[in-house]
């Protein structure tokens, strides 16, 4: 398969959507973001590379974070994890406040913002250092030692963060945060912050795509059945309120971020991700939807 000709091929056609949609505003330091950049690596798990425009750039993965403090989370906890949380596609926004109070402080599933939460407490209880324990995972699984946390974003978004604030009140009030709240917030939106460019996540994102090995980096250790359900989570709840759509159009597990990157695995391939910050009004880049769309038609490669 020629993955580069067919993503340059892509990357003409998908041209006139660069206009379409709207860069997240919400956290200060995303509206700063030139919103006129597009990015696409694709890695093969035999070690081959391919990629286009702003590829190189990093940008904030924001919700694709949640991805790896769910390999960490399983990891410490193993199936306890589903005691706090559960596994089923929420049908509502990320962030969405009345779900979590209907049912009882258990959030529907770790990749809407209460199930990360949840885990950023459950990462604080149980890593003996946490801030630089979980981004030497990242940089270990990314194989780069200057992946970073962004210490600004995390800042500039916990001054404004009053709906995950709230969040995260709901949960201790339902027993479901041991920390204190101030800590866990802050913890959450550091991970959020990490900034990757899609070469570092198309990377991260391999070791998704191998469930037939063990998955062994540093201390942490999934079973190949864990990396396995990694996926299923991916495939099910990994965009939003239009995981459905994303699974329809493009039919790969992934996970989106609003800050514009989408990270995708064809397990047992590669790993693919697209950056673009206009989003559409569900909180997944335009240009991101479009791409993975193409790429699983034009190369008819998707696990269905
Ligand atoms: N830090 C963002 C928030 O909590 C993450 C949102 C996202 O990328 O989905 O709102």
């Amino acid at each position: 398969m020629d993955y580069q000709k067919i993503i340059e091929d892509i990357y003409r056609q998908i041209q006139p959507l660069k206009e379409l949609g709207k860069q997240a505003d919400y956290i200060p330091a995303l509206a700063k973001v030139n919103p006129n950049q597009i990015g696409v690596c694709l890695k093969t798990m035999n070690g081959e590379e391919y990629s286009i425009g702003n590829s190189d750039v990093r940008f904030s993965i924001q919700s694709i974070s949640k991805v790896f403090s769910l390999a960490v989370s399983l990891c410490l906890e193993g199936d306890n994890l589903w005691k706090r949380m559960g596994k089923e596609p929420s049908g509502n926004a990320f962030n969405s406040l009345f779900q979590l109070e209907l049912e009882k402080g258990i959030p529907r599933n770790p990749m809407i913002n209460a199930g990360a939460i949840v885990m950023a407490d459950i990462l604080l209880s149980h890593l003996p250092n946490p801030e630089s324990d979980f981004i030497d995972f990242v940089r270990c699984i990314a194989k780069n030692e200057t992946v970073n946390y962004n210490f600004s974003v995390a800042r500039s978004e916990r001054t404004c963060g009053y709906l995950n604030a709230a969040i995260a009140n709901l949960l201790k009030y339902n027993n479901n945060i041991d920390n204190d709240i101030e800590q866990v917030l802050q913890f959450y939106f550091l991970m959020c912050s990490i900034e990757m460019n899609c070469k570092e996540l198309s990377q991260a994102f391999l070791c998704f795509a191998d469930h037939n090995n063990e998955f062994n980096f540093k201390d942490i250790h999934l079973t190949s059945s864990q990396v396995k359900r990694i996926n299923a989570i991916m495939q099910t709840c990994g965009f939003y309120d239009e995981s459905g759509e994303f699974s329809y159009l493009v039919g790969l597990p992934g996970k989106s971020g609003v800050g514009g990157g989408i990270s995708a695995v064809y397990p047992q391939r590669y790993a693919v991700t697209v950056w673009s910050p206009r989003l559409n009004e569900k909180g997944n880049s335009v240009i991101g939807m479009k791409f993975l769309e193409l790429l699983t038609t034009e190369t008819k490669e998707s696990i269905f």
